[in-house]
């Protein structure tokens, strides 16, 4: 199975001039305190990644890089979009696929969702599949049987080549971007019920967490919600914030050998 990792998801925020700096930061942090045991990848806008991209293989810093978003086709009239072919080229190597926000706010539907990661998954790169309930479903007691749905129906009919390939981000809407952090039993019971899912799907796939995650929670979260890394929103955009909840999970790693 891949090894435990942590995403920084830059979401549409930072220009490629800014984009350079955090990634140059990071870099400084990362030959400073490296860490040994976990991937660490970043997902910038589709316009910085040439830019990002450029200053991870130049400085040697080993970091993947991520996309936050690709388009299920090959090529042709898409406006606006971006092809899987156009972020191999960059050197992606993984992309967030069906992020609560690309399903709430741009009509991202379970269809969609799996066809978009067949194509991620099936070409070889790191498909990061994104779930998570919203309140209103974890009101209703219905979280886990939700989840399971969600991962059904992006998962199915996967080819055994692409499962491999497979990432799951378990993301509670109520907790993404509001400082409101899923307590660790409720990240252990629904990494369980996500585990038994991707069993019955004939899958074993990392389970990430991401919602408001920061080092203070991160070494908590991973020990007693037994995840494999995490998807980070805000902190990922502050280098230090970024590399202490890296560092937080290599610790983690490194006492659990
Ligand atoms: C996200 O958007 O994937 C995320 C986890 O955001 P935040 O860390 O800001 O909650």
């Amino acid at each position: 199975m891949a090894a435990p990792a942590v995403y920084g998801n830059w979401k549409m925020n930072l220009d490629h001039v800014e984009a350079i700096h955090l990634i140059q930061q990071l870099g400084v942090l990362l030959r400073r305190a490296p860490v040994e045991h976990v991937e660490v990848g970043v997902a910038p806008p589709f316009v910085d990644l040439r830019s990002v991209g450029s200053v991870i293989e130049a400085d040697r810093l080993g970091l993947v890089l991520c996309a936050q978003h690709v388009n299920e086709h090959e090529s042709g009239a898409h406006t606006g979009e971006v092809s899987l072919a156009m972020l191999e080229r960059l050197g992606v190597h993984a992309v967030l696929v069906g992020h609560s926000e690309r399903r709430r706010l741009y009509g991202m539907d379970d269809a969609l969702v799996a066809r978009t990661l067949a194509r991620v998954a099936g070409a070889g790169l790191r498909a990061i599949v994104c779930v998570g309930e919203d309140l209103a479903v974890r009101e209703a007691g219905q979280e886990t049987a939700y989840v399971a749905d969600q991962l059904r129906a992006a998962l199915r009919g996967l080819s055994e080549a692409a499962r491999a390939n497979v990432t799951v981000a378990y993301e509670p809407l109520w907790a993404i971007g509001t400082g409101v952090v899923a307590e660790p039993a409720q990240v252990a019971a629904q990494n369980r019920s996500i585990r038994s899912t991707l069993a019955e799907l004939g899958l074993e796939a990392p389970v990430l967490y991401g919602g408001s995650v920061s080092a203070e929670n991160a070494a908590e979260l991973a020990r007693e919600g037994a995840l494999d890394g995490f998807l980070v929103g805000g902190a990922s955009l502050r280098a230090e914030a970024f590399h202490a909840v890296c560092r937080a999970l290599d610790d983690w790693y490194a006492s659990t050998r």
